[in-house]
C-alpha cells in the first residue's frame, strides 16, 4: 500500500501546526487536569467520580496526541547510526514484555544464524519507535479477541541483499478491506483511544530511512508487517 504525497503533505503540515501552538494547548490542559483533581472528592460526595475518571482520561488522550505529533514533526532526518537491528529488537521485546505477558501473548524473536547480528545504518529513537507503534497495535489486536487462545507475536529478522528484512506476524484479529486501505492516513483508528497517528508517523519514518514498509491481514487470523531498512555499509 503506497501512501500518497497528499497524505504526506497533510502530515508534515499538521506537525508543524502541532509543534506551533501545541505549547500553547498544553499548558491549559495542565491546569485543567491540576483542577479536575481537585474537584475529585467533591464528585464522589455527589457520586459523579465517573466523570473525573472521563475528563482525565480526555485529557490525557489530547496529551498523547500532541505528544505524537511533536514526534513526527521533529527532525524528519533520521540521525543515523550503525547498529544492530536484532539487539534494537530485543529492546523493544523487553520493553513490551510484561503488558504482552499480561494480556496473554508470547512475543518472539526468531533470527537465521547467519544474519544474527545485522547491522543497519538507522536513527535508533525513529526506528524503536516503528517497531513498538507496531508490536502495540499487535497486542491491542490479541487483546480485542476477548477469546482463551493464546497470542503470539512472531518477530523475524534476516538479510534480503542491501536490506534487513523484519517481519512482525501476530495472530490477531486482523482487518478488513477498509481499515486496511486506510491503517496509514493520519488520524485514522478504529480504537475508542486512538490516535490513529502510530502508523502514519512509523510510514513516515521508514520512507525517511530509505526503506519500505509493507502490510499483509486477513480478518479473523491476523496481521503482518513486513519492513526493509538498509544495511550498513
Ligand atoms: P491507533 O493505534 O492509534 O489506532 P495506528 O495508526 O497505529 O493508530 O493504527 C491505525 C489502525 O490500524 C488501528 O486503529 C487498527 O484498526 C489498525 N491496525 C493496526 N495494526 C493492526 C493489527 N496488528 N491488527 C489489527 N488492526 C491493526
Amino acid at each position: 500500500i503506497e501512501q500518497t504525497a497528499l497524505q504526506n503533505d497533510k502530515l508534515a503540515m499538521l506537525g508543524r501546526i502541532a509543534a506551533a501552538i501545541a505549547h500553547e494547548i498544553r499548558n491549559p490542559l495542565t491546569s485543567i487536569r491540576g483542577f479536575i483533581q481537585l474537584l475529585r472528592p467533591y464528585l464522589m460526595q455527589l457520586g459523579k467520580e465517573e466523570y473525573a475518571r472521563i475528563i482525565l482520561t480526555e485529557i490525557d488522550r489530547a496529551n498523547d496526541i500532541i505528544f505524537e505529533f511533536l514526534n513526527s514533526s521533529k527532525p524528519s532526518a533520521p540521525m543515523k547510526k550503525s547498529v544492530s537491528i536484532n539487539r534494537l529488537i530485543q529492546e523493544v521485546i523487553l520493553l513490551t514484555e510484561s503488558e504482552a505477558l499480561m494480556r496473554n501473548c508470547d512475543i518472539q524473536l526468531e533470527t537465521y544464524e547467519n544474519d544474527s547480528d545485522l547491522m543497519v545504518s538507522i536513527d535508533v529513537k525513529q526506528i524503536k519507535q516503528v517497531i513498538l507503534n507496531i508490536v502495540k497495535n499487535s497486542i491491542d489486536a490479541i487483546e480485542s479477541l476477548q477469546e482463551a487462545r493464546r497470542g503470539r507475536i512472531d518477530l523475524v529478522v534476516r538479510s534480503e541483499g542491501h536490506f534487513a528484512e523484519i517481519t512482525l506476524k501476530d495472530n490477531g484479529k486482523g482487518m478488513d478491506k477498509a481499515t486496511l486501505a486506510r491503517l496509514f492516513d493520519p488520524f485514522f483508528t478504529t480504537k475508542e483511544a486512538g490516535t490513529g497517528l502510530g502508523l502514519s508517523v512509523s510510514y513516515r519514518i521508514i520512507r525517511n530511512h530509505n526503506g519500505s514498509i509493507r502490510v499483509d491481514s486477513t480478518e479473523g487470523s491476523g496481521t503482518s508487517f513486513l519492513i526493509y531498512l538498509p544495511l550498513a555499509e
